[in-house]
């Protein structure tokens, strides 16, 4: 628990979120500024800054992140249709929150390449 970080206060219920799933280890919710009709956030529940910060330890979260990334895209019906599956690391990604989180966003068809 970081008590600086967004994410950690909605893991934490400090602050209010759309929870679409929580477990043990993760914890997702929808994005507050949808850029198509699903984009759910699925974050570890243990304070990780990004993808640059994750330890060996960690490994057991990031496949539940993908895990849980099937079961939303699942709760949303979206997983005929496909989805984007997007972890933004660092200054040069536009990372803006600083707790690992992992984008999907699905629901209508998405543009690609995005570099
Ligand atoms: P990123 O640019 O990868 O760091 O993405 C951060 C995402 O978090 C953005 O899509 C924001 O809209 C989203 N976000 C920031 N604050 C909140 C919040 N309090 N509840 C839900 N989503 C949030
Ligand atoms: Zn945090």
């Amino acid at each position: 628990m970081n008590p600086a970080c967004p994410f950690c206060k909605i893991i934490s219920g400090e602050l209010p979120a759309s929870i679409v799933y929580k477990d043990e280890l993760v914890t997702a919710f929808r994005d507050i500024h949808p850029v198509a009709p699903t984009h759910i956030l699925v974050v570890p529940n243990k304070h990780i800054q990004s993808v640059s910060q994750v330890e060996t330890e960690d490994e057991h979260i990031l496949g539940r992140l993908f895990s849980v990334a099937r079961k939303v895209a699942e709760i949303d019906q979206i997983t005929a249709g496909g989805y984007r599956a997007i972890v933004n690391t660092g200054p040069h990604s536009g990372q803006t929150v600083f707790h690992l989180h992992m984008h999907v966003i699905g629901g209508q068809h998405l543009k690609f390449p995005m570099g």
